[in-house]
């Protein structure tokens, strides 16, 4: 199974006093390293930092940084000149660290640029695709870094080291890190998916179309992750009709399966309601065909809404649960119509493309 975000933390509800409107500067230290930071949550369940690095250390992940002391001054993220060398110290002999505009991509020596164009390629696409949507984007705080081992035994020790468990898989983004993860063993075709989608994750994280601090519905994230998989999404030319920019898997397995109107009504409610159908190996290929399908067509057919969904999720309150009725009363908002109205259309639409 494609890797997929794995690391929405199982957000607790938490009382105001635990977020702090103006976080200070901490000196701590985490997995051996001395950091600093912006101390976001502090109570006795939780604790989480922004490191100057970009990584969100959150104890809820099983991290356990320790604050040092408070410091007086303010935060300044790590500069990409910094950053380079702490990687190219941390992937050591063997490895590269080439920067781009937006990116750092860690790789085996000698590997050119290939991986390097295809990152600024896809955040390039990324966002002209939103703004064509109506919805504005703004850089990130931290250079994106991307790493490409060049097998799947280097990526599973990665992995490891990150203490993540997943096995066959070609990449991840990773919340925490901030970092995308991947290798280049296997088939071209299902490796280049995949970077599409664990991409896409990366830059909708960081040029404010979803929030690392918020509660957003799994089949948002995921849905902006399918939408990048087809390999006309890398490259404007390639898109010329609503057609060129559909996931054909997704349209033949949406065909198979959602069919009835009724049942399809039944299945939306259920997948944005909650994140339960991600959850189970038995509904979650369901879960992600659905999420294509719905967020496709949003961002095709209903582009207002389609924004003021990312708009609003991207908003939510900090380190909360975004409450079930909650979901389904915005959802309904955002659509603006009777959801066997609105399931009936998209089955259409959807058939459509076949
Ligand atoms: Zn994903």
């Amino acid at each position: 199974m494609k890797s997929r975000l794995f690391l929405i933390v199982a957000v607790v509800f938490l009382r105001g006093s635990g977020v702090s409107a103006e976080p200070p500067l901490v000196r701590f230290q985490v997995n051996g390293h001395a950091k600093e930071g912006l101390l976001l949550v502090q109570t006795d369940h939780r604790t989480v930092l922004l490191s100057r690095d970009g990584w969100l250390h959150d104890s809820l992940d099983g991290q356990r940084p320790q604050i040092e002391t408070r410091l007086n001054s303010t935060f300044v993220a790590t500069t990409a000149a910094e950053l380079r060398s702490a990687l190219q110290v941390e992937f050591g002999r063997g490895f590269e660290v080439v920067p781009t505009q937006h990116y750092l991509v860690v790789q085996s020596e000698g590997r050119g640029h290939r991986w390097p164009r295809t990152f600024e390629g896809l955040y390039r696409e990324f966002v002209r695709f939103m703004k064509v949507r109506g919805l504005q984007t703004r850089s990130g705080r931290f250079p994106l870094v991307a790493v490409i081992l060049p097998d799947q035994a280097e990526f599973q020790r990665e992995l490891e080291r990150l203490n993540v468990q997943l096995s066959r898989v070609a990449g991840i983004y990773q919340l925490g890190s901030n970092r995308v993860y991947l290798h280049e063993q296997g088939q071209r075709d299902y490796v280049a998916e995949t970077v599409r989608h664990e991409s896409a994750h990366q830059v909708a994280y960081n040029v404010g179309i979803h929030s690392r601090v918020a509660d957003t519905p799994r089949w948002i994230v995921e849905g902006v992750g399918c939408l990048f998989e087809p390999a006309a999404m890398q490259s404007f030319h390639l898109q010329r009709g609503v057609r060129d920019r559909s996931h054909r898997g997704y349209v033949t397995q949406f065909i198979a399966n959602f069919r009835d109107p009724t049942l399809l009504a039944t299945e939306l409610l259920q997948l944005v309601s909650d994140d339960t159908l991600f959850q189970t190996s038995q509904s979650v290929d369901r879960a992600y065909c659905l999420s294509w399908a719905l967020t496709f067509y949003m961002a095709e057919r209903k582009p207002s809404a389609f924004a003021a969904m990312l708009q609003e999720t991207n908003h939510l309150p900090p380190f909360q649960t975004y409450p079930r009725l909650q979901r389904q009363n915005d959802f309904a908002r955002w659509i603006d119509q009777s959801l066997p109205q609105f399931a009936a259309d998209l089955s259409r639409f959807i058939e459509s493309l076949r």
